[in-house]
């Protein structure tokens, strides 16, 4: 089945009694020993009906063994990074990668004893060369957040396959919609659903896509650090799911439109869009992605508004935080994805203060466009 079908069709765990068409929402804590086991369903054990129903169906998208759905993406991070890596072990991360994911990696992983390099560039060869002899993971975020930049996904899984190192990708900004890292290669994929999967910025969750046996080492952990999804969140992700491929083809369509736009404006100094022949990822990102996402990111030039007068003037797209919601939203990742990272690291970087990020919705594009041209 092609990605839209199994969107609306992987996993449903249909009620045999009433045959609804969805999974019914299974509010019990407690259930029946089955076949007089002591082993029963339990919410924390990622086992209850509508687990199982997500997870079949972002296994089905990643083209997984196994899904894991997590209370949030950084649950998803951490655990999947705690549950492979041990004390004495080294890996490797992108350089610029989600702000929390960066934080986390500063603020946990010596406390276990497990060292990390980041690289300086985006190349296979900037990471082929932090390899050591304890090396046992690679990282990366491609499209990263904020810049959209491009790493070879297929030359990383290569290069990682060749060392035995795990192979390890944030699929948050593409989703299984534009871009399937297990297929290119990739040993465990991680998201944080809280974005373009629930879709509707009104969840927070997490997905770890990998293979059965990966999924093994890993759901223990989960299930000590006590990161199950809540049942009614469950569902909703479910429902959001349905949409995931409508949604998502339609972010393509208004970012690449809206970075047109852009570029082509005089007040304007950069736009980030993989989907632009300029970015330097284009070629990459054309390879491996089906589109090219819904987020970019552009710097003003100085002879344009104020940060606080070009927020005020935005009619339709709102500045808050977060992502890949139906509605437009912008921010300056300085002052909100990357505030915590150092400022001087930040700018390293890129991350500029005159930086904006916007997260392009489905609203019609003409619309978004307006918006933009008055505000600017
Ligand atoms: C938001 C985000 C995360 C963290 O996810 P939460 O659901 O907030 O825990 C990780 N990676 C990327 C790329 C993100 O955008």
């Amino acid at each position: 089945m092609k990605t839209a079908t199994l969107c609306v069709q992987a996993g449903t765990q249909r009620d045999p009694i009433f045959a609804g068409v969805n999974t019914p929402l299974h509010t019990s804590s407690s259930f029946d020993f089955p076949n007089d086991q002591n082993v029963s369903y339990y919410p924390r054990y990622f086992n209850t009906p509508n687990h199982i129903a997500v997870a079949q169906k972002m296994a089905e998208l990643e083209n997984a063994e196994a899904a894991l759905i997590t209370s949030s993406g950084m649950a998803a991070i951490s655990s999947a990074l705690l549950g492979v890596l041990k004390s004495g072990d080294h890996a490797i991360f992108q350089s610029v990668i989600y702000g929390g994911t960066h934080r986390f990696l500063d603020a946990v992983l010596p406390r276990f004893g497990i060292t990390y390099s980041f690289t300086t560039g985006f190349d296979v060869s900037d990471f082929a060369k932090l390899i050591q002899k304890n090396t046992r993971l690679i990282y990366v975020e491609t499209p990263s957040n904020p810049l959209l930049d491009i790493v070879d996904v297929a030359a990383i899984a290569e290069l990682a396959k060749s060392r035995q190192l795990i192979s390890m990708i944030d699929n948050t900004f593409a989703t299984p919609i534009n871009q399937r890292p297990l297929d290119l290669g990739f040993d465990i994929v991680v998201h944080s659903g809280t974005k373009y999967l629930g879709g509707h910025s009104d969840l927070c969750c997490g997905v770890i896509a990998t293979s059965q046996k990966k999924a093994e080492q890993i759901l223990p952990f989960l299930q000590d650090m006590g990161s199950s999804l809540d049942v009614h969140a469950l569902a909703l992700l479910e429902r959001s799911l349905k949409t995931l491929s409508l949604r998502v083809r339609q972010h393509n369509t208004n970012a690449l439109q809206v970075a047109q736009f852009l570029a082509t404006h005089s007040k304007i100094k950069n736009v980030f869009y993989p989907g632009l022949e300029t970015h330097p990822g284009y070629a990459i990102a054309k390879k491996q992605m089906v589109g090219f996402g819904g987020m970019l990111s552009y710097e003003m030039k100085n002879n344009g508004p104020t940060m606080s007068e070009f927020f005020s003037r935005l009619k339709i797209i709102r500045p808050a935080s977060s992502l890949g919601g139906v509605e437009s939203l912008i921010c300056q990742p300085s002052k909100t994805s990357h505030a915590e990272v150092p400022p001087e690291e930040r700018i390293k970087m890129g991350i500029l203060d005159t930086l904006f990020r916007l997260s392009v919705g489905i609203e019609d594009v003409d619309d978004l466009i307006e918006d933009l041209k008055g505000a600017i």
